[in-house]
């Protein structure tokens, strides 16, 4: 394992870790869903509220590691108003840019804010408490039961 811990920790994250944007639960009619990192020990719960395909409202509560909290409060600040579709093509794009499938850079206008997590990948570990609000997020939206599990 290669990398500074100062280029995971960077700014953006420290920030959305310590004052997490949309820590709620939301109400009756949403979806929701739980997820669990073993490994790290984080646990989250994403809430969606769909207007028609819209992501209308999505909210997140639970404990982890700044990563995952950092993960989860951009997350939800990225999907407010995107369609279903949109939402996938984004945790497809994050999943590529934390496996080092696409050049952060380039990428920069579509990744927006999620390219805070640009460093992650160079420490396999965390890439499963970046992504565990996305994989909880596709199974909220999936309606899956099964709980979700990172490994
Ligand atoms: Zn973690």
């Amino acid at each position: 394992m290669t990398g500074d811990l100062r280029e995971l920790y960077n700014d953006m994250i420290l920030e959305h870790a310590k004052s997490p944007r949309n820590y709620r639960a939301l109400g009756e009619g949403s979806l929701h869903r739980d997820g669990h990192n073993p490994l790290c020990g984080d646990r989250v719960t994403v809430y969606v509220q769909l207007d028609g395909d819209v992501v209308k409202d999505v909210a997140f509560q639970g404990n982890g590691c700044a990563v995952s909290k950092a993960s989860a409060s951009i997350m939800t600040q990225a999907l407010k108003g995107k369609t279903r579709a949109e939402a996938e093509e984004l945790y497809t794009l994050f999943h590529d840019l934390l496996t080092g499938k696409l050049d952060p850079e380039a990428d920069e206008e579509r990744l927006g804010k999620l390219a805070a997590f640009k460093d992650v990948g160079k420490f396999p570990v965390r890439v499963k408490c970046a992504t565990l609000a996305w994989h909880t997020l596709h199974a909220a939206l999936h309606d899956e039961k099964k709980p979700v599990s990172t490994e």
